[in-house]
């Protein structure tokens, strides 16, 4: 990756952190483009930028799948990609990010009022709507060590805090915690259990390390938070420490901030440990909405997706002195992390004091929804979602997303004051509480889960800027839509955010300048929906085909007190311009599924895929020795899901007259795919495709009800998985057979 604070920042003794850096004197654009020449992306760049006008005016083209004549939309479009502002966005960041704003406070509210008024003057039909939900706010989160002689080690969490940065000292910023952690105090030995995956706790119990009254160190990375807590837990932990470890966002990954993007030593990783992959949302009513009417009979105990055991966040700053003083066996090399001593696994060496007071009372949050009714399909939303909520103040965690939201909001403003009106509603939502554990979107999904069943997307980005390479993830339907979509955006680069995705992907430029049709495997890769984020709810909830995309960079502050304002435009987008072009791709996703004829799924893309897990899904059984198991008739189901989908395709391509029952066949398949029974032991999580694994929280894991049944040596329960999913692969086929 690129090291960008060269460019910015002279001063090597004591850095001078401009905390409004507004280089609005030069075009954003040609700064971009001189700054990206100082990155070495030299000559091609002129070529690129024809490419891009080329591009742009290929977008007139009618050839778009799913249109029967793309020209008129073309001029939409075009008028559309001329409005979002880098400098509005640039604005719209500061002022969203000028406190920190958790949600259910004061800050967040003013945030939510910023947003509606927003909306509204875009010509939105807005309202804020109010949630009841369960969360937490710390009141004492406390660690103290001492050695074997009872020397006192450390005391923290210590406050974070690096030379120079505006924002680091602000009273309203919440001291490091767990959302949804567990209150008490304890005292007891440390065991490290390194990232805290199922097979590190595996490693553990291989060595006779016993966790029962223990306190477990774990450093982040490789799993979410959640997962790590909820393994420590089942296996008799009295309480975790989450700690940031150098090698993994901080110096080995380069400068930290404020040198660099990489967090420094005093840098907290703040998060959410709700278990919401059991499932997400206001842990006292899930599959209901907390509206504010709700009664409290109607709530259950919270305890489903609960931690019962404290964890609390640490810098490595802090965790130094308790994992250097540990003793017991040296740790696997696998397990050695970037701090300056040999790592042990304990017990031994240290006592850990914990001291955990969290208050949690049923709190408000608010969601802001906007709306633009459809002229012909009213009933099908295409709906487009960012958080608004933060830990502290959130410039990349999600507020570069919001801002990009924002100018989308202003560019389909535009089109709306000219008296344009979209064929399917679109509905705009800033959802609340997501770092809390999805809760706004997912209150907001479970009270319209009807009326999303005929919603045809859900176009989600969370962080959506902190640096310039653009990715995506989608459902395999989607995935072609969003490779096209791309090719009509032009990157700050001057060519387009597709061609700048190739390019990325093969970190050369030779890639840049070529329009030609990539080689089978040379596509551009677009991931599977696991979950971290608010597509979560419409995908795997209620079966919306959904996207999430962003635009990444080095960025090792997520979830400290360093994600503000100053580090994004020191580090991730000096002049907003990635800002402008992620507005631009939200915008182009909604224009095109908002007005296109037919629905644009690619199901030859989906009922391949799923091939491909059944037989990964078969080699893994046999491997694990686990007889018994016949996929023969999921294979036999999906084959008819294939031909189904070649038939379909064939009908979305030569589409004439009515399309409507076509296009409510073609959404009604996604939607066939999903189980109402739910998966094992989740029965919230009822897509049979994707989910977040149990054990992995934000990696997807496909064909989750048969898969993580093989990996638990269930063959009684992968059986039953493999005729559900059986069941839902014929009933796609047979939806898309009946297309006419
Ligand atoms: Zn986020």
């Amino acid at each position: 990756m690129i090291l960008r604070v060269a460019v910015a920042v002279v001063a090597v003794c004591c850095v001078v952190i401009p905390n409004a850096v507004e280089a609005q004197s030069v075009n954003p654009a040609q700064a971009e483009l001189e700054r990206g020449a100082q990155l070495g992306r030299g000559t091609q760049l002129e070529r690129g930028t024809q490419i891009a006008r080329d591009t742009q005016t290929a977008g007139a083209k009618s050839s778009v799948f799913g249109y029967r004549d793309f020209s008129q939309e073309a001029g939409i479009e075009q008028k559309f990609l001329a409005v979002p502002s880098a400098k509005l966005a640039g604005e719209e960041l500061k002022t969203l990010t000028a406190e920190p704003h958790m949600a259910a406070t004061p800050e967040d509210k003013k945030t939510a009022d910023y947003v509606a008024q927003k909306f509204k003057a875009a010509g939105l039909e807005t309202e804020i709507v109010p949630y009841k939900v369960l969360l937490n706010q710390p009141k004492v989160v406390k660690v103290e060590a001492f050695d074997a002689a009872g020397k006192q080690l450390m005391s923290g969490p210590t406050r974070e805090r690096v030379q120079g940065d505006p924002f680091d000292d602000n009273p309203r910023v919440v001291m490091p915690f767990n959302g949804s952690s567990g209150s008490g105090d304890v005292t007891g030995e440390v065991v490290y259990a390194n990232y805290g995956r199922l097979e590190d706790f595996d490693e553990l119990e291989k060595q006779h390390i016993d966790l029962h009254g223990k306190i477990v160190i774990v450093r982040y990375g490789a799993n979410f938070r959640g997962v790590k807590v909820y393994i420590a837990e089942k296996r008799g932990a009295a309480g975790v420490l989450i700690y940031s470890d150098p090698q993994d966002d901080g110096f080995f990954k380069g400068d930290p901030y404020p040198m660099g993007p990489w967090r420094p030593e005093s840098g907290v990783q703040r998060g959410s440990v709700q278990y919401l992959f059991k499932y997400p949302g206001d842990p006292e009513t899930p599959g209901v909405a907390s509206t504010a009417d709700l009664p409290d009979s109607a709530r259950v105990n919270p305890e489903g997706n609960q931690p019962h055991i404290i964890s609390i966040p640490l810098s490595y700053e802090d965790a130094a002195p308790i994992l250097k003083a540990m003793k017991g066996p040296s740790v696997p090399q696998g397990w050695q992390g970037s701090l300056p001593f040999r790592y042990h696994l304990g017990p031994g060496g240290v006592k850990v004091h914990l001291a955990s007071q969290q208050d949690y009372q049923r709190r408000t949050i608010w969601d802001v929804v906007g709306k633009i009714k459809g002229t012909e399909d009213p009933d099908n939303w295409v709906v487009v979602g960012n958080h608004r909520d933060a830990w502290v103040y959130g410039a990349v965690d999600p507020n570069s997303g919001t801002a990009a939201l924002l100018e989308a909001v202003h560019g389909v403003g535009a089109l709306i004051h000219e008296g344009w009106k979209p064929k399917r509603t679109i509905i705009f939502g800033s959802w609340d509480a997501e770092e809390e554990g999805l809760i706004g979107s997912t209150e907001w999904v479970e009270q319209h889960a009807d009326q999303l069943k005929n919603a045809v997307a859900y176009f989600n980005t969370d962080v959506a800027v902190s640096g310039p390479d653009f990715g995506a993830s989608a459902v395999p339907s989607l995935k072609n839509f969003m490779r096209e979509v791309t090719k009509a955006v032009p990157s700050p680069m001057g060519d387009t955010v597709y061609q700048e995705w190739r390019a990325n992907r093969h970190g050369s430029n030779e890639h840049r300048a070529s329009n030609a049709p990539p080689q089978p495997g040379d596509e551009v890769h677009v991931s599977d929906l696991g979950s971290g984020s608010d597509f979560t709810p419409f995908l795997q909830h209620v079966g919306v085909p959904s996207t999430d995309v962003g635009s990444g960079g080095p960025y090792g502050v997520y979830h400290s007190v360093f994600d503000n304002y100053a580090w994004f435009t020191l580090n991730a987008d000096p002049h907003f311009v990635y800002l402008q072009q992620m507005a631009r791709v939200l915008g182009v996703e909604t224009l095109r599924m908002a007005d296109t004829d037919v629905l644009p799924y690619d199901y030859e893309a989906y009922a391949h895929e799923v091939k491909a897990y059944i037989e990964s899904a078969k080699r893994k059984a046999e491997d694990a020795k686990l007889t018994g198991l016949d996929f023969g008739p999921a294979l036999a189901a999906d084959a008819k899901f294939v031909a189904a989908a070649e038939h379909g395709h064939k009908l979305q391509a030569n589409a004439t007259g009515d399309v409507a029952r076509l296009n409510s066949t073609l959404r009604a398949t996604e939607t066939a795919l999903v189980s109402q029974a739910g998966l094992p032991n989740r029965p919230w999580y009822k897509h049979t495709i994707y989910a977040p694994g149990e054990y992995t929280g934000y990696a997807a894991v496909v064909i989750p009800g048969v898969n993580e049944a093989i990996e638990a040596k269930d063959a009684r329960t992968a059986a039953a998985q493999l005729g559900v999913l059986t069941e839902c692969l014929n009933r796609a086929a047979q939806t898309l057979e009946s297309a006419h």
